[in-house]
């Protein structure tokens, strides 16, 4: 069996379609959405972010702002302008770029932005809501990957009586899925959430006909080694290889990957990372899934990248556009 390949870009695409005239409709009735990123202090990498967020919003309509604030604001101060902000109403969204400086407990800033203002979908109000149903955002990455699985079996009828297992148990991918897996009172599949303390993980997987997986457990390793070697400690290079096998899948069963696992490419001789032309380790990005050698036995798998990434911006945008509509 060959499986089918769930394009993410395509399905994002077609979100971000929907996105583009909510967002037109809202701006003609003067209510346009306006999104904004706080960023405290400088960082290369939330620039990528932030750049990225900046292109997805215009290409919908939906208006963002980067707000810098200086890298030595107090927490009180912090809270203070995450106050004013919630107060805007000209402000429909708001995101705290991570990571923030060691003088601000992210968690309490987190908390202070409106539940209805909060795109992510992280506050606890927000969170809550997934108990009980009914909620205007669910966090981003955890949506787009049960939004994948929905558009992959059509119906959600389709998913009472299976076996769905979670692989991963954190609070914005791994267990967000299994509670909005368990949204439907009568048409919810069976569900198990492995972690890292799991005792026996492919006796889970392998009877399950639907896996979510979101461990990143290649990455992690790689990170761990890095440290370790630079802190001058004498490391064996671990096993990068994926954490889910061919063998630990069932025959037809759906694969959603969440994980983005930056890895070298291969590594020389000297069990070094093999250099790219500029001289720098040659990386790859994979997930937790051997996607190669367990597609041929699947219903459908998301590749990565290509798969829940390019849906997890949609879904940022498409909350963006729920709370604006909430805001009315
Ligand atoms: P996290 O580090 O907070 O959680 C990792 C989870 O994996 C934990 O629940 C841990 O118990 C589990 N785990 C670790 N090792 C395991 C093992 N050997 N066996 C079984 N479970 C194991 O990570 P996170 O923030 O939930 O992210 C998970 C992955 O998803 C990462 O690869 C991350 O890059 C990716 N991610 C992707 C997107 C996206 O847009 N596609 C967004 C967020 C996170």
């Amino acid at each position: 069996m060959a499986a089918k390949i769930i394009d993410g870009q395509a399905v994002a695409d077609e979100m971000n379609q929907q996105v583009s005239a909510a967002a037109a409709e809202l701006k003609a009735a003067g209510k346009a959405p306006r999104l904004v990123a706080v960023q405290v202090g400088e960082n290369p990498a939330s620039k990528i972010y932030t750049n990225m967020q900046r292109k997805s919003c215009e290409a919908v309509g939906i208006e963002y702002e980067l707000l810098d604030i200086p890298e030595d604001i107090s927490q009180d101060d912090l809270l203070a302008r995450i106050d004013e902000l919630n107060n805007d109403a000209k402000v429909t969204g708001l995101i705290l770029q991570m990571p923030v400086p060691s003088q601000i407990d992210a968690r309490k800033v987190q908390v202070k932005i409106a539940p209805a203002k909060d795109v992510e979908g992280m506050h606890p109000e927000n969170m809550g809501r997934l108990f009980y149903g009914g909620g205007i955002v669910s966090p981003c990455t955890a949506a787009a990957a049960v939004e994948l699985l929905k558009r992959t079996v059509g119906s959600e009828s389709e998913l009472a009586g299976k076996e769905a297992v979670v692989v991963g148990h954190s609070e914005i991918v791994g267990k967000p899925i299994a509670m909005m897996l368990l949204e439907s009172l009568r048409e919810s599949p069976t569900v198990t959430v492995c972690h890292v303390a799991t005792a026996n993980l492919a006796a889970h997987t392998r009877q399950a006909d639907i896996v979510f997986v979101a461990a990143g457990v290649s990455q992690a390793k790689w990170r761990g080694y890095n440290r370790r070697k630079k802190a001058g400690e004498a490391v064996e290079l671990p096993d990068l290889s994926p954490l889910i096998k061919a063998d630990m899948l069932k025959d037809g069963a759906i694969v959603i990957d969440v994980a983005i696992n930056r890895i070298p490419k291969g590594f020389d001789d000297n069990r070094e990372p093999i250099k790219n032309d500029k001289g720098r380790n040659a990386m790859m990005t994979v997930g937790d899934v051997d996607f190669d050698a367990a597609k041929d036995k699947l219903a459908a798998i998301t590749p990565v990248p290509g798969g829940v990434g390019p849906v997890t911006v949609a879904m940022l945008l498409t909350n963006t556009i729920a709370c604006a509509k909430a805001m009315q």
